[in-house]
């Protein structure tokens, strides 16, 4: 009887401990199932050396491959309603009124609590606010780049205001201070917890040759929408937009973006298109897109469009007027930075790839799927034949290194403009030749490529640089050679092998630059605290 009972209790515990194994597994899996996916490095390695019957790897094979492993990021990013578990959701609708230059914007936000703390405030950048001043400080950027006096220039500031916010459908106290919105919650915001915000907002576009603003024939919408802080192991990210570098920080979201346009403009977006239908003069278009950090809108009457596929992926050019037909090559320049990036670093995981045209004073910005690019008038003696293909190159490197790979854009800099113009120099190396590297060096630069690191330079914020042209000899031509430096120590292949690992691991993520060393000494499996150390604070 007792032996029995012992028997009994034994089966028990044993059923017991397989119950919570099944439970412990089952958990994991549904946890990997929700993560963003990490692609097998060795499964795509393997296929890149699949071999034809005659047992030679063909450039077929490798093009299928590459369609086949870009179709499977694809098919799980399709799933929209699984990404809502892990990310944000926004859905705006603008609308744009060409009399007054004005856009009637509502934006909704379903907001979930991802973080581990309870939130009693949110904080909204409202980054068009910049330019809501006719000020020095304001246009910065612009009197920076020309050298010119505001008066000289020709700007009208613009015009941002919130007319109604909702939090849950009801009105809720918030203060803006600069380009800061801060939303009091009533009552605080438990973890995994949901809110709905709402913010009906109007913006007088600036006339302003930036990233924001209308300029000749082209309204560019760059940083145009309020967008969520990030929140991190740090707190709220509240810096206000700052008129040296890219000054912005996001979290990779959902975007459902309704545009409105009088039906004679042509458009280009970030996205993909799902829906357009034509209301009196007015046609809207709607657009989504996942996971993006930010969502980018051009449009012109002007604008005409060039086409082409690479690796399954649609890549669009806008040009306006005679531009397309001189600048019909950008289309190239793009395809190739797909190609040779997708190769060198993994996959381009959108289904497109948009340049688009504007009359911006610097030479281009990157947004996630949509890049501004002005063009170079090559008639000017003193630009380099490589001049738009470099600025191409560039920005469309920012595709792994800001719009896929983000980062604090504000106090790690190197992070991103230092990877853009290291890889750029990689498209070089790759298209044309290694030799070439200092022939393209010195035809850009006009002087040989002498570039010595700046100490420290890892650490610097943008507040640290008073100008663009300090700003862009630091961070993006020594912070760039930092990284030449760094492929000297440990070999070509090891640089592009931790390159690839930072993409997969940082995928949709925010990176920091201690998860960027850590992935250098794992791949190396080298101790580089002494390289590292003089370029870095601690
Ligand atoms: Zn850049």
């Amino acid at each position: 009887m007792m032996k029995s009972r012992i028997f009994k209790i034994i089966t028990l515990i044993f059923i017991l401990i397989l119950i919570s194994i099944f439970v412990i597994f089952a958990y994991r899996q549904l946890r990997n199932i929700l993560k963003f996916p990490v692609s097998d490095k060795t499964t795509s390695e393997t296929s890149i050396e699949t071999t034809s019957s005659e047992g030679e790897t063909t450039e077929t094979d490798r093009e299928a491959d590459s369609i086949e492993e870009s179709r499977e990021i694809k098919e799980f990013f399709k799933d929209r309603e699984s990404l809502k578990n892990i990310l944000n959701e926004y859905t705006v609708q603008v609308k744009f009124f060409p009399e007054d230059m004005q856009l009637e914007c509502k934006l909704q936000l379903e907001y979930t609590n991802f973080e581990d703390d309870k939130l009693d405030k949110l904080y909204f950048h409202l980054y068009p606010r910049a330019y809501d001043e006719y000020s020095d400080d304001s246009f910065k950027i612009i009197t920076d780049l020309t050298g010119k006096d505001l008066n000289e220039l020709d700007i009208v500031p613009g015009k941002m205001e919130i007319t109604k916010l909702l939090v849950d459908g009801i009105e809720i106290n918030y203060k803006i201070e600069q380009t800061l919105c801060e939303i009091d919650l009533e009552k605080p915001i438990n973890p995994d917890e949901i809110l709905e915000i709402t913010i009906e907002f109007y913006q007088n576009i600036p006339k302003n040759a930036d990233r924001y603003g209308y300029y000749k024939d082209v309204v560019s919408l760059g940083n145009w929408s309020p967008i969520l802080a990030v929140y991190d192991d740090d707190g709220w990210h509240k810096d206000p937009f700052l008129p040296i570098g890219d000054p912005f920080y996001s979290d990779s979201s959902i975007y459902e973006v309704e545009i409105s346009l009088p039906e004679n403009y042509v458009l280009a977006s970030t996205g993909e298109l799902i829906n357009t239908k034509k209301i009196d003069d007015y046609l809207t278009y709607t657009y989504e897109a996942y996971p993006v950090r930010d969502f980018a809108i051009m449009f012109s009457k002007e604008y005409g469009v060039l086409e082409d596929n690479c690796h399954d992926i649609n890549i669009y050019s806008f040009l306006i007027g005679e531009d397309l037909e001189k600048n019909k090559n950008s289309l190239n320049f793009a395809k190739d930075a797909i190609d040779i990036f997708s190769e060198l670093f993994g996959k381009y995981p959108y289904q497109n790839y948009t340049i688009a045209q504007n009359f911006m004073n610097f030479g281009g910005m990157e947004y996630p799927q949509l890049c501004q690019i002005k063009y170079a008038d090559y008639n000017d003696k003193k630009i380099s034949c490589y001049r738009n293909e470099y600025v191409i190159a560039h920005e469309t490197a920012h595709q792994w290194w800001y719009s896929v790979v983000g980062n604090d854009e504000i106090n790690q800099p190197w992070l991103d403009e230092a990877f853009a113009e290291y890889s750029t120099y990689q498209y070089f190396i790759n298209k044309y030749s290694e030799e070439e590297r200092e022939n393209i060096f010195s035809t850009m630069h006009r002087k040989p490529r002498s570039i010595e690191v700046p100490p420290k330079v890892m650490s610097k914020t943008i507040r640290d640089y008073e100008d663009f042209g300090e700003y862009g000899a630091e961070i993006y031509k020594g912070g760039s050679e930092l990284l030449f430096k760094l492929e000297d120590h440990l070999g070509k292949e090891v640089m592009y092998e931790i390159l690839r690992r930072y993409y997969e691991e940082y995928k949709f993520e925010n990176a920091d630059i201690t998860g960027f060393i850590d992935i250098c000494e794992e791949v190396s499996e080298k101790d580089l605290s002494e390289f590292f150390s003089p370029y870095f604070d601690n």
